[in-house]
């Protein structure tokens, strides 16, 4: 084995251990922002029973299949969403670091799609965009769009189109149903001009994702929420 394979098998050794880590601490936002906690005021502990955690029920994905999802001290059943937003998590860091090898591009990248699978989990469970993590999501996407294009017109121009077009069908469909216009409660005009900050768009990518939205539109499904954040995800690789 040369030099460079074992470096990067090293390197994704050490994403599958981090990436599950990171998501560990994700999972922590999840189940606390939405209850009016911050992330590191308490150490982590069971939603049903309260009791505090040992290490070897920190393990992420591993300590869920060791009891079989369940709480080791009440057996309540612990959601299987967490377990699924870790190993969202250690495929993230693992394809990206693959994609972006170590750097800045794959810090930045990372950090983007952390956040966006927080937002997805609070917006799959309590049904509205956290906008503190939204924020966190844009700033970590304009990061690295402009470290990757070297100018900020990029991400400003795909970000302006986007919520210019997503407010325009919006402002239709308010239309069509004889319902007010609201757009900041609207998920996935949110979701859209996310995508739209990750990544360059070509003309038919946003004919593309606004067609997209149309079902959703007609439908509400909930099932959106994971195909954005799909998109969302898996986009800055493909494109970045
Ligand atoms: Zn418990």
């Amino acid at each position: 084995m040369g030099v460079m394979e074992t470096t990067t098998l090293i390197g994704l050794i050490f994403m599958a251990v981090l990436g599950p880590a990171v998501g560990n601490y994700a999972c922590s936002v999840v189940y606390r922002l939405p209850r009016g906690q911050t992330p590191f005021e308490r150490h982590p502990y069971c939603g049903h029973c309260g009791a505090d955690l040992q290490p070897k029920d920190l393990f992420p994905i591993l300590s869920w299949l060791s009891t079989r999802g369940r709480c080791r001290y009440c057996k309540g059943s612990i959601p299987v969403i967490y377990t699924v937003i870790e190993s969202v998590c250690l495929l993230v860091f693992v394809l990206y670091f693959l994609r972006f090898g170590m750097g800045e591009l794959f810090l930045l990248h990372t950090g983007f799609a952390v956040f966006a699978i927080i937002l997805t989990a609070i917006h799959w469970q309590q049904g509205w965009i956290a906008a503190s993590i939204w924020g966190y999501a844009a700033s970590f996407a304009i990061l690295a769009r402009t470290l990757a294009e070297d100018t900020i017109y990029g991400w400003v121009q795909s970000g302006v189109v986007m919520l210019v077009l997503a407010l325009l069908l919006a402002r239709l469909e308010a239309a069509l149903r004889r319902q007010p216009f609201m757009p900041f409660a609207t998920g996935w005009i949110w979701w859209l001009v996310l995508i739209a900050l990750a990544v360059p768009l070509s003309l038919p990518l946003y004919g593309w994702l606004l067609l997209m939205v149309l079902p959703v539109t007609l439908v509400k499904t909930r099932l959106a929420i994971p195909c954005f954040a799909a998109l969302a995800i898996c986009l800055p690789p493909l494109l970045g």
